[in-house]
C-alpha cells in the first residue's frame, strides 16, 4: 500500500493519467512550461479515459493549489526574513525575489493540482484500453 502511493505520487508529479500512468495530462508536458500551461488533453491518449469530467470539476484543484502555496511560500517566507535579519539583505532585494518566485512557481503548483484531483478521483486501473 505504502509503495503504491510513492508512484502515485510519482506520477502525479509526472503529470500522467491516473488511469493508466502512461498518457499525458496536459498538451504541454513538463512542470515548467511558459504556455498553454492549463491546457489538457480532452481525454488521455493512451487509455481514453475523459479529463473533461465536468465544468466545475478543475475549481476544486484551487483548494488543493492553497495548502500547497502555504507549504512552499511560508518557509520560503521565513528565509527571506532570515536572510535579512542575520546577513543584512535588504528587504528591498527579497522581496521582489519572492514575488518572481511565487509567479513562476503558479505554474507548476496549478498543474500539480488538477493531477492530484484526478489522481483523487480515478483508480489505476492498468494497462487497459477504456472502450
Ligand atoms: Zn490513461
Amino acid at each position: 500500500m505504502k509503495m503504491n502511493s510513492k508512484i502515485q505520487s510519482y506520477y502525479m508529479l509526472k503529470l500522467k493519467c491516473p488511469r493508466c500512468y502512461k498518457g499525458d495530462l496536459f498538451i504541454n508536458p513538463g512542470l515548467f512550461v511558459m504556455t498553454r500551461f492549463l491546457k489538457m488533453h480532452e481525454k488521455c491518449k493512451k487509455c481514453n479515459q475523459d479529463f473533461r469530467i465536468e465544468p466545475e470539476f478543475y475549481s476544486t484543484a484551487l483548494w488543493i493549489g492553497f495548502p500547497i502555496v502555504l507549504i512552499v511560500f511560508i518557509p520560503l517566507l521565513f528565509f527571506g526574513l532570515y536572510l535579512n535579519e542575520y546577513y543584512g539583505i535588504s528587504l528591498k532585494v527579497i522581496l521582489p525575489i519572492f514575488l518572481i518566485l511565487c509567479f513562476l512557481l503558479q505554474i507548476p503548483i496549478m498543474r500539480i493540482s488538477r493531477a492530484i484531483l484526478l489522481h483523487l478521483t480515478f483508480k489505476y486501473f492498468g494497462w487497459h484500453k477504456k472502450e
